[in-house]
């Protein structure tokens, strides 16, 4: 029997693995190897690694655990869990039959592109969630932002801390007249129509299309795409969860815990807002530690 099993061996499920070998249990970290930010060139804001390529961080990681001879890593997909606390099993797309004493869910969220010509391709190069992870290296340059809901009002306070040169693409929302008045006040551009098409070198953005007519050049364009959770391990389980601005998300409590008792979650799988790989690593640290804490004789 295996103490832990750890669904996605990412920031968060191999961070939960290191400070479980390092506690001298017995894990097996199951990886599909699709991290969401493996289209951005450089990773930016974690310590000590700022800049450097993610699945360089993720691959020095898988190096420093295999130094540990009770972490095992497996790259394979979980597609089942079943059991309670005590006395989980997790069956493989292997086919492998694997039981351990708690779970720990780290299996991340997906972006869903839309239907939009260049979005995709330019998706983690010129077209990017987050200006912590990005806005550095693109500030004082005209940034675009595609309009998601009432939340994007605080993204365009949040920007003017990097950039004065913002354009606003409404994508077929109504913006409230309070909110227009206040981009107005601004001198924030507000394009309507819905984008149609991203013109793009090489996933460089050269300017933003729409169906009402007008090409609009920019340099960076921030877009909030709906995501969902990468596997529907918690929806067979049952597992409490919440609505975001633009997915869902574990409830854990301050624990870790998910609504099942020894299961526990981490990542983005978890993180309502500001997902990045500081938080990630961070939870999964204290997921691994709580998870070993309740086993204590
Ligand atoms: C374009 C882009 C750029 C970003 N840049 C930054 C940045 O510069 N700095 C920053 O801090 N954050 C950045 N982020 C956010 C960062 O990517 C996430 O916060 C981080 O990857 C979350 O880590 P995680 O371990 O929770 O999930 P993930 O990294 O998404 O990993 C989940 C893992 O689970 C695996 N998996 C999924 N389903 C299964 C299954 N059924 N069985 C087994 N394995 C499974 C996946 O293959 C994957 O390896 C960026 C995000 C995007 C989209």
């Amino acid at each position: 029997m295996n103490d832990v099993i750890i669904i996605g061996g990412s920031f968060a499920g191999l961070a939960a693995a290191l400070q479980l070998g390092r506690a001298r249990r017995k894990v097996i970290v199951l990886d599909t190897s699709q991290p969401r930010n493996r289209f951005a060139g450089h990773s930016h804001g974690l310590l000590g690694h700022d800049h450097k390529p993610p699945l360089a961080i993720l691959a020095a990681a898988r190096q420093q655990l295999a130094h540990y001879p009770t972490v095992r890593l497996v790259n394979a997909r979980a597609e089942k869990i079943s059991g309670v606390i005590d006395d989980f099993s997790v069956v493989t797309d292997d086919h492998d039959s694997l039981r351990a004493r708690r779970v720990i869910l780290s299996y991340g969220v997906v972006d869903q592109m839309p239907d939009v010509p260049g979005f995709a391709e330019s998706w983690g190069t010129s077209i990017v969630p987050c200006p912590y992870c990005d806005g550095f290296e693109a500030a004082g340059q005209h940034w675009g932002l595609v309009w998601s809901g009432p939340q994007s009002h605080n993204q365009v306070r949040l920007f003017l801390d990097w950039t004065d040169r913002l354009t606003v693409f409404a994508d077929g929302h109504d913006i409230a007249p309070d909110i227009q008045a206040d981009l107005a006040h601004r001198n924030i551009p507000v394009v309507d129509g819905r984008i149609v098409e991203i013109a793009h070198h090489q996933g460089h953005i050269a300017t933003v299309n729409l169906d009402t007519g007008p090409t609009v050049a920019v340099d960076i364009l921030f877009a909030h795409p709906r995501n969902k959770p990468s596997a529907n391990l918690h929806e067979s389980l049952g597992l409490a969860t919440m609505g975001t601005p633009t997915g869902v998300v574990l409830k854990v409590d301050e624990r870790r815990q998910t609504s099942t008792p020894g299961i526990y979650a981490a990542g983005d799988l978890t993180t309502p807002i500001l997902p990045s790989v500081t938080q990630a690593s961070s939870q999964g640290a204290m997921a691994g530690i709580f998870a070993q804490q309740s086993m204590l004789a």
